[in-house]
């Protein structure tokens, strides 16, 4: 019990931030004094610290604050992208407390380079900090198997069947979590975005391809292996473009970068830069969108209205380019999704927002995961 309870203020304060102790009292259902005691044994391991609050009025004893000390645990939180590899040092509280560039990954890279180059990123931080990591989380542009970590395929990164988990948890005697950047995505949004206080959400990512995860009762829906969210691969064109997937008709092939680069009038390939700044140019310019952003919109509501009647979400969150071109297609989107979902949501139309971490949200999901399975030893 004494555990159970001390197990739910770490997190409480992990998540939250900074707590009064009468609020953690309130929101665990658990009397002042067990959480004045649970709160002192924190304070005494050098888990929390607690202050008086600041710019407090009124009458009567203050509830002292209640605030996760950043080094009492930390976690090592891994992004591995096409382009460039990060290796952070997250603290209790999710703060970052060091950060390795660890330089630029290339195609094809050899997964025994990139782990090493990620193994000499922990001791780098281990230094730094004087301590060692208590666990690795790390996304991956790709279909990972979540048991192990494997990597089934990363078209992006050239791989298939890389035991990263595995060569990982060898190279640095860390547990390591390996998880697909898009779930990961979707859990920060949750934990740490948009979504917080939302348990039935689902998270989109334009970034090339289509990405997808989605939040369930509070739980991430890997499916049996893990590979659950590859949304982008729904069927909704028989006649469709070729997929780079191998198959035909794809939902990223109607709303992926190439698509919404044509939507705009640019060729199918070009820099990123290129598109970012026709997609301001059209929001600034404030005139109705061209009538292929509308069609465009549209071949997004169908995918989002298929997702909404499946699942049910509260929340539909927008990441990478789409939060750029939200704005541009929120209107299509609306009145599609509206008309497609009128069964599952009958009353009142389910929030369609952009993200709000933007392109940290794999590295603090990646974080995340790792403290996920050690909160309940702090
Ligand atoms: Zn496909």
């Amino acid at each position: 019990m004494r555990r159970a309870n001390r197990a739910a203020v770490v997190r409480t304060v992990h998540l939250r931030g900074a707590t009064s102790r009468a609020a953690l009292a309130a929101g665990l259902e658990l009397n002042r004094s067990t959480i004045k005691s649970v709160v002192d044994a924190l304070a005494a391991d050098g888990v929390v610290v607690e202050s008086l609050p600041v710019g407090r009025q009124g009458a009567g004893r203050p509830s002292m604050v209640v605030t996760p000390c950043p080094r009492a645990a930390w976690v090592v939180a891994v992004e591995i992208a096409v382009g460039w590899l990060t290796v952070a040092a997250v603290g209790l509280g999710g703060g970052v407390l060091g950060q390795r560039g660890a330089g630029p990954v290339r195609r094809e890279v050899d997964p025994s380079e990139l782990v090493g180059r990620v193994a000499d990123a922990v001791s780098a931080l281990s230094a730094e900090l004087g301590s060692r990591p208590s666990a690795m989380g790390v996304a991956v542009p790709g279909l990972v198997r979540a048991s192990d970590g494997l990597i089934r395929r990363a078209p992006n990164l050239g791989w298939s069947d890389v035991p990263l988990g595995e060569l990982l948890a060898a190279a640095t005697g860390l547990g390591v979590l390996v998880r697909n950047e898009s779930d990961l995505g979707a859990l920060a949004e949750h934990v740490r975005g948009c979504a917080r206080d939302v348990d039935d959400l689902v998270f989109l990512v334009v970034d090339v391809g289509v990405g997808g995860g989605v939040i369930s009762g509070g739980v991430s829906i890997d499916g049996a292996g893990g590979y659950a969210g590859e949304v982008g691969h729904m069927a909704v064109r028989r006649d469709g473009r070729a997929c780079r997937c191998g198959s035909h008709g794809c939902w990223e092939t109607e709303v992926g970068e190439g698509a919404l680069r044509r939507a705009v009038g640019l060729p199918s390939e070009g820099p990123r830069s290129h598109l970012r700044r026709e997609l301001v140019r059209l929001r600034n310019e404030g005139a109705p969108p061209p009538d292929e952003l509308v069609e465009y919109g549209r071949w997004l509501a169908m995918g989002v209205g298929n997702l909404v009647n499946l699942l049910d979400p509260e929340v539909v969150v927008f990441g990478g380019l789409l939060a750029d071109a939200l704005p541009l297609v929120v209107d299509t989107l609306t009145e599609h999704v509206a008309a497609a979902c009128l069964l599952a949501r009958p009353t009142a139309l389910v929030a369609l927002v952009p993200s709000a971490l933007g392109a940290s949200g794999p590295l603090l999901g990646a974080a995340e995961v790792a403290f996920a399975g050690i909160l309940d030893g702090i």
